[in-house]
């Protein structure tokens, strides 16, 4: 058994999520009174870089030494960090963003809560914890994501964290974010259930334009809510689709070059900008797939790349689902259909055809020959 040298407390969304009722996240555990030394002489990994914070040998999970914050100068690494061991519970909790992320539970399950985070909880408030909340950028982001995760709950956030959520976005501090942080938000708050509240929140805290200037252009015309991009998202939800479809539903109306910069800007996982981009290109003729002949269908398969890899075809087609606003994908008639010429098409024995002596183009020329015979004969 691991003997750990501090006294241990768990923090953060753990305890936010399980006093919701919602399925808890990782547990993310305070140290108070120990040292990095000890830490690692107890057998704990340390594996931050700029704070002490370790992994349990055994558990995998994430003790921090309670530590204190306060900003230095200008941009995200400004930041002095005194872990020393007479750093208390209280301090460390006072340098989290958010009440209700700020509430700590000790061996004995007893609540610790000095800045009523309970209560925050109870009456649905997103609410910072002190005046300090400004001196970081990134709880702009937080507290949109948050506002997402928790919109199902009726969280609020409250006005005086708004106002200060605002006087960030126009000190310019935001353009101190790493793209991978941007990211990293955007990709948690994409997987919520209610993803476009992020968007709408970071549009109420005037940080729409400054984190995402290529939206923000095309999107200023009209009603946030009415946006092609946002109902498409909204339906993405629905239809349980992954964060990168989700995406590539955002911005499904952007033109290319504004797809492909907002990935190369964000650094985006690869799978975003391309599925984003098969959308754009293939969408047209997928949904009018049912005028399509076995030809045009077979190369739109082979476009697609569904042969070496089936899963293409649903991750395009379910995006283009959402766009036209199906609330189930069973009976969508593009996926029907494609889906009905893939498995005939699929059926196609290639073996055979090298049997018979073919190889090379002649060989490629005849599977193509004979998967337009297969669609065409389930099309009659
Ligand atoms: P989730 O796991 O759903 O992302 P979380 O609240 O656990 O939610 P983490 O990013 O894991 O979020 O952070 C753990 C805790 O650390 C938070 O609950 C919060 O108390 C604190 N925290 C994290 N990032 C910040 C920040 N930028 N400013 C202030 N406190 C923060």
């Amino acid at each position: 058994m691991i003997q750990i040298p501090g006294e241990i407390y768990l923090v953060g969304g753990a305890i936010r999520d399980r006093l919701l009722g919602r399925t808890e996240g990782d547990r993310d555990y305070v140290v108070v009174g120990s040292t990095p030394e000890a830490m690692l002489a107890a057998g704990f990994k340390q594996v931050g870089q700029e704070f002490p914070v370790f992994l349990h040998p055994e558990t995998r999970e994430e003790y921090a030494l309670a530590r204190t914050e306060r900003k230095q100068g200008k941009g995200y690494h400004g930041f002095l960090c005194d872990f020393k061991p007479t750093v208390t519970l209280e301090e460390d909790l006072r340098r989290r963003d958010l009440t209700v992320n700020a509430i700590a539970e000790d061996a004995n399950g007893r609540l610790i809560d000095p800045f009523n985070g309970l209560q925050d909880l109870k009456s649905r408030n997103l609410r910072h914890v002190s005046e300090a909340f400004v001196e970081d950028p990134l709880r702009v982001l937080r507290v949109a994501r948050f506002q997402a995760e928790l919109f199902e709950h009726q969280f609020r956030i409250a006005a005086e964290t708004e106002e200060l959520a605002r006087q960030i976005s126009a000190s310019g501090e935001l353009a101190s974010l790493t793209a991978e942080r941007v990211a990293m938000e955007t990709m948690k708050a994409l997987e919520t259930s209610h993803p476009e509240q992020y968007f709408y929140t970071l549009a109420t805290l005037h940080a729409l334009e400054p984190l995402f200037p290529e939206l923000a252009k095309s999107w200023q015309t009209a009603e946030l809510t009415m946006l092609p991009g946002i109902r498409a998202l909204k339906v993405a939800v629905e239809l349980n689709l992954s964060a990168p479809q989700r995406w590539a539903a955002l911005v499904h109306d952007q033109s290319q070059e504004t797809i492909l910069q907002l990935g190369g800007r964000l650094k985006l996982a690869k799978t975003f900008t391309h599925l984003s981009l098969k959308v754009k290109r293939f969408g047209p003729a997928i949904t009018r797939v049912e005028h399509a002949s076995a030809e045009e269908i077979a190369s739109l398969l082979q476009q697609l790349d569904t042969f070496r890899n089936p899963k293409n075809l649903t991750q395009v087609v379910a995006v283009l689902a959402a766009i036209e606003a199906r609330k189930t994908l069973s009976h969508y008639t593009p996926l029907t259909i494609l889906e009905g010429a893939l498995e005939a098409a699929m059926k196609v024995n290639n073996q055979q055809l090298i049997k018979q002596g073919l190889s090379g183009k002649a060989l490629g020329e005849a599977i193509k020959d004979a998967r337009i015979r297969a669609i065409q004969a389930i099309l009659r």
